[in-house]
């Protein structure tokens, strides 16, 4: 048996290390490479993603993990290699099910697709991208159907990135937060909105970077295994556990972008880089969910990086690095302006409040076009009536509003994005349990000091990467399943403090 899990070990470390080098050509697409790479980068990258498949669908890994399948029984569930064959078989079972040819054709077409979108958005031009919407939602209804046996048709697409959820959770969790959530956001609203012209000056970019990568320090990222750089969009990127990145983006006129970037993917990073060097280069080396990915990201970025007690002891630190731009704005109004609530129309710009209203929308959406109670023709007419219905404005047009998202554009349809809000659930359950557990973690924070907050996170959840799926490990964390309470005891207490919320 010892050989054979070896051998099977040999080979997903083959599979990861092709991932892991695509992954870096990724990353160098999105840093430093020069634009006339593009081409040549694409077909490096499409060739690798074939190759890393071909390797973890080869037929002689589910022979391995038949002839494994009995000295998995005999293990205990939360053994390290009962977990490593069970999230393997859970990840090839999948993985052998969508025929190679299909993903072929699907990459072809999602990269036109993105190629056509990104002259469209700008262009405002539904009608340009909508043929090739089209076929995306065709796409992703054959490749649902690849998985008979669903109880709902986005099943696997929300089990591919929210593996232990379905349609019918998200749908409960999403309705439950929502009764919450939409009297709190109209108390907001009703109320002046927050002045936030003192980020909106200029603030040179080399001293952001520095500011945003110091507190990354401060959180726990460990420089000795990561670094930053800057891109468009930014995100977190692993190609080993001893080697995990993180990207950001200045806007030399607002100071928000940066800094808030950097802490919510140093979020991300913090996660992977607690993770068990012995998982090194096999499946269990990774988040185990979108949702509990999102959680620490908004944790770190929203909970510990705008509250109030975290700006107590970075706020003098922030104004010494900005004397001019921040040396007579007064801490309450720069923690009000970092906490600025309203009813805007771009997702990735939404304060975390109404962000959750954003999600469910484009979440609904998503279901009934698998369901095919929506056509791609209407979308852009639906999303205006929706979002006027939730957000109390008009989207002027289709580029800040069907058009916005990259998802539908370069991707099927389907479970890509209620892990942001699940984020934010799970965030606030994860945050309150450490709190209850240790009482001193938010006066540490005022403190500067991050140490049992991040021991906490390392020791019940980031250890564990894909180990357990995303209920087991929040269950097994809090001691309880999902809920929404936190999350809501944690928005009323803060907007509570700075809006009247019972109007
Ligand atoms: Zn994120």
């Amino acid at each position: 048996m010892e050989t054979k899990f070896q051998e099977l070990k040999n080979r997903l470390l083959e599979v990861n290390d092709i991932s892991s080098a695509a992954g870096l050509l990724y990353w160098d697409q999105s840093t430093y490479m020069p634009p006339g790479g593009a081409a040549a980068r694409a077909r490096q990258t499409a060739t690798l993603g074939r190759l890393s498949h071909e390797k973890f669908t080869d037929p002689a890994i589910g022979r391995l993990l038949d002839a494994l399948a009995p000295y998995e029984k005999s293990l205990a569930y939360d053994s390290d290699e009962a977990s490593l064959l069970r999230v393997t078989r859970r990840e090839y079972e999948r993985s052998i099910k969508i025929p190679a040819d299909f993903t072929a054709e699907v990459v072809n077409h999602t990269s036109e697709s993105y190629q056509v979108w990104t002259e469209a958005r700008p262009a405002n031009d539904f009608e340009r991208v909508r043929p090739y919407l089209e076929k995306t939602l065709e796409y992703s209804r054959q490749a649902a159907n690849f998985f008979p046996g669903y109880d709902h048709i986005a099943d696997p697409f929300i089990e591919s990135s929210d593996y232990g959820m379905k349609a019918t959770d998200v749908k409960r969790v999403f309705a439950e937060l929502r009764q919450e959530l939409v009297p709190i956001v109209s108390a907001i609203t009703s109320q002046e909105t927050a002045d936030d012209s003192c980020l909106h000056q200029h603030f040179p970019e080399e001293k952001q970077l520095a500011f945003g990568l110091e507190v990354a320090q401060q959180f726990g990222y460990d420089m000795n295994r990561g670094r930053q750089d800057k891109t468009h969009h930014p995100f977190m990127t692993k190609f080993s556990l001893g080697d995990v990145r993180i990207t950001t983006r200045t806007k030399e006129n607002f100071l928000g972008d940066a800094l808030f970037s950097t802490l919510h993917e140093t979020g991300h990073a913090l996660y992977e880089q607690g993770i068990c060097m012995d998982f090194e280069g096999t499946p269990l080396a990774g988040g185990t969910s979108s949702g509990v990915h999102e959680s620490q990201s908004r944790l770190w970025e929203n909970i510990v990086g705008r509250s109030r007690g975290f700006w107590k002891h970075f706020y003098p630190q922030l104004q010494s690095v900005f004397p001019e731009q921040l040396g007579d704005v007064p801490l309450d109004t720069f923690y009000r302006a970092i906490n600025k609530v309203e009813r805007s129309l771009i997702r990735t710009n939404a304060d975390e409040v109404t962000y959750n209203l954003h999600v469910m929308l484009r979440f609904d959406f998503e279901l009934a076009l698998l369901e095919g109670e929506l056509e791609i023709r209407d979308l852009p007419n639906v999303w205006c009536e929706r979002f006027e219905a939730d957000f109390g404005i008009v989207p002027p047009d289709d580029k800040d509003g069907v058009l916005q998202d990259v998802h539908w554009y370069f991707g099927l349809i389907g479970g890509s994005f209620q892990g942001y809000t699940l984020g934010n659930i799970l965030g606030a359950q994860f945050f309150s349990t450490a709190v209850k557990a240790h009482p001193q973690i938010p006066s540490e924070i005022e403190n500067g000091k991050f140490l049992t907050l991040h021991d906490w996170l390392k020791e019940n959840l980031y250890q564990y990467g894909s180990k357990y799926t995303a209920p087991e490990i929040v269950e097994q964390a809090t001691g309880t399943p999902l809920s929404i309470e936190p999350y809501i005891a944690y928005l009323r207490t803060k907007y509570g403090e700075l809006y009247d919320l019972e109007s």
